[in-house]
């Protein structure tokens, strides 16, 4: 703390206290000593005050009575006593001259005074040394503002340190560099053991892979007189890799050339490694979901494959074409068809929500009517409905009608979903209304809502609605389920760039609404109905080709059709081969799917077909009209077949007259 420099100054040119001079030489000596801006003692050699002047006593405190009797060392602070002492020995023994120190006084009252002070020897006439005179300055002021910059350095290099931010100042003309002790920590490098920091010692760090980006980066920068902000590598001794980034900005001269830069240097390597362990994470968990999808996607086919048989048998039975069946047999039936169709249901759901996450599921997009589409859903629940006495009730739309742009097969089942939920959840006796109306937020679309009268759902419960199997409470219910329905519901609504949402009240019922955008153009006038023809089947016996490459399918058409006396069945695995039996079989029927590109795209596909036209030969689509979801349904080798309606089409097909395209005439 105490810092004592050797003084140029003589002893011979201070003033002294001179007993012997005359009046005048002492009046003014006295006013120069009172009046003097700095204090002045003289004290004895064992430093006992003598005489003090007035600026003396106002920087420690002390009346020149109070000092009089006092030593140096009772008014100095104590670790500034010994080196004082010290000095002042050394030049009363004449073993050095005047010196100057820093040190502390403790003020009377309290507190310490830091002042400089400058110790001489004043000697008699006779030349001998006889005192001591000390003259001083306060410094307080200015040791505060050292040792708040000092501080505040301090600070800024704790700061810089906590944030790993470094920060550096160039002056190009004399290329002269400064960085903060944060910059030689993050490029590993000992300042002490540096003259002055340069360029290469920076560059040398670079990570080679970066070297390049760094030097155009920073020439482009320069070229451009723009701004630098680049995160890249370095390379330490020790092999390992660091991230830095390094912003900064210089001042140009009229030449373009840069003057002065400034800029800080943020170790990031933290940041950087937690950002390539998320990429890395985020990837596996893609993958991770790739692979759960696929294997959804191939466990619900191997389940479905054998399910449908089961089904298909049980639907076989109960035509009662393999046979009579006791009551109870018949009861019996009637659970393995709702159980197996219940976990049809469920795999289907699965595979759906696995295909909707993988992005592997394909919309057609048109532009439809959703009454209709409403209408060709309301058949399929209005059993349900009626089981549990609820009135289905549609509230005709208060606009002209409109068309939406969805995928058919999709918005059916979106429906289906709401309808089968409103009606499940309703109270028995309850009522469900279907409406349409504008979108309340925003014009280019139509809403259509589902009401119910049901249970309702709990308003802290309403925002789990429709994550996948979240059941909001009722999963010990009787309520059948799996909480996967909305789910599919509302990436699909979202898939056609529509809306999905719900308003409840507890107890006394919910409403859900799908937004979908409005198609351009203008619905058409409904066209008439198809009557249905009631005909009977001719006495006469019947040729179906059958065109199936599923040995499942194949398997049970032939059993479902085995007993019936009035029709033989061809079946021939493709329609090359089709064509060939076509004259040695003259077939009245020809029962091939359609909608299956594999089948339907050949060109044996083709003259199939034109033969079937020219002999009127009646073609049936066995995708449209025996597989569940009809003709526009995803395709896949295990879809359920609906016999009672492959059955019923069938003999429709028989029994009525032909249009020229083969299909039966309205
Ligand atoms: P699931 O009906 O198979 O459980 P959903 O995904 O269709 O699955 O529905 C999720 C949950 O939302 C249901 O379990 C039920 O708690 C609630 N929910 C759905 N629709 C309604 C409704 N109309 N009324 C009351 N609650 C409903």
């Amino acid at each position: 703390m105490v810092k004592v420099t050797q003084d140029s100054r003589t002893a011979a040119a201070l003033p002294v206290d001179n007993q012997d001079s005359g009046e005048d030489s002492e009046s003014l000596f006295r006013a120069i000593f009172e009046q003097a801006a700095v204090g002045i003692c003289y004290s004895d050699f064992a430093g006992n005050f003598i005489r003090v002047n007035q600026r003396f006593c106002d920087i420690t405190g002390y009346s020149a009575a109070e000092l009089q009797g006092l030593n140096f060392a009772e008014i100095t602070h104590p670790d500034d006593v010994e080196v004082d002492e010290r000095q002042g020995n050394k030049l009363i023994a004449g073993r050095r001259g005047p010196y100057t120190m820093e040190k502390r006084y403790l003020r009377k009252g309290g507190g310490i005074v830091w002042v400089r002070m400058t110790v001489t020897l004043a000697r008699s006439q006779s030349g001998a040394p006889h005192r001591l005179i000390g003259v001083v300055e306060d410094t307080t002021e200015t040791i505060s503002a050292q040792q708040a910059l000092h501080a505040s350095e301090t600070r800024l290099r704790e700061a810089q340190r906590i944030a790993h931010l470094a920060s550096y100042q160039i002056d190009h003309r004399t290329d002269q560099r400064n960085w903060s002790p944060e910059l030689f920590e993050i490029l590993g490098l000992d300042p002490g053991a540096l003259d002055a920091p340069t360029y290469d010692l920076f560059t040398q760090r670079i990570h080679p892979e970066d070297q390049e980006l760094v030097a155009r980066t920073l020439a482009n920068a320069i070229a451009r007189q723009q701004n630098y902000d680049l995160a890249h590598r370095l390379l330490m001794p020790d092999g390992s890799v660091k991230w830095i980034e390094v912003r900064g900005r210089s001042s140009f001269g009229a030449d373009g050339k840069p003057l002065r830069s400034v800029g800080t240097v943020q170790d990031i390597t933290a940041a950087k490694q937690a950002e390539i362990a998320l990429r890395a994470a985020k990837d596996s968990a893609e993958k991770a979901n790739r692979a759960k999808s696929d294997f959804l996607a191939n466990m619900s086919h191997e389940l479905r494959t054998p399910l449908n048989a089961i089904l298909g048998y049980a639907q076989l039975l109960e035509t009662g074409l393999a046979g009579p069946l006791s009551p109870q047999q018949s009861e019996y039936l009637k659970d393995i068809k709702a159980g197996g169709e219940h976990l049809l249901h469920l795999i289907k759901d699965i595979l759906d929500l696995a295909k909707i996450d993988s992005g592997r599921i394909g919309l057609k997009l048109e532009d439809l009517d959703p009454a209709r589409v409403v209408g060709a859903a309301l058949p399929l629940i209005e059993r349900l409905a009626a089981a549990k006495g609820i009135s289905l009730r549609i509230i005709p739309p208060s606009q002209d009608r409109v068309l939406v742009r969805a995928d058919e097969v999709r918005l059916r089942q979106i429906l289906l979903n709401l309808l089968s939920n409103a009606i499940k959840y309703n109270r028995p006796g309850g009522s469900v209304d279907i409406g349409y109306g504008p979108a309340i937020d925003d014009a280019g679309y139509l809403r259509i809502s589902v009401a119910d009268t049901g249970i309702g759902i709990p308003n802290d419960r309403l925002s789990e609605l429709f994550m996948p199997f979240s059941r909001l409470g009722i999963e010990n219910q009787a309520i059948e389920g799996t909480g996967i329905g909305l789910a599919i519901t509302r990436q699909l609504v979202e898939l056609m760039a529509g809306k999905v949402g719900c308003e409840s009240k507890l107890g006394e019922g919910s409403t859900f609404w799908v937004d979908l955008p409005l198609a351009r153009t203008v619905a058409p006038a409904q066209a008439a109905a198809e009557p249905l023809s009631a005909a009977s089947i001719a006495a006469a016996h019947h040729q179906i080709l059958f065109i199936e490459n599923n040995p499942a399918h194949v398997r049970l058409i032939e059993r479902v059709v085995a007993p019936l006396n009035w029709l033989s069945l061809t079946t021939v695995h493709s329609a090359a081969l089709a064509v060939s039996a076509l004259d040695s079989l003259a077939p009245a029927l020809i029962l091939a799917d359609l909608g299956d590109d594999e089948q339907a795209g050949t060109e044996a596909h083709r003259r199939l077909m034109e033969l079937a036209a020219a002999r009127g030969i009646a073609v049936l689509d066995f995708g449209a009209n025996a597989l569940a979801g009809g003709s526009a349904a995803p395709r896949g080798p295990a879809e359920q077949v609906d016999i009672p309606r492959l059955l019923r089409e069938i003999v429709r097909r028989l029994a009525a007259p032909r249009d020229d395209d083969g299909d039966p005439a309205a």
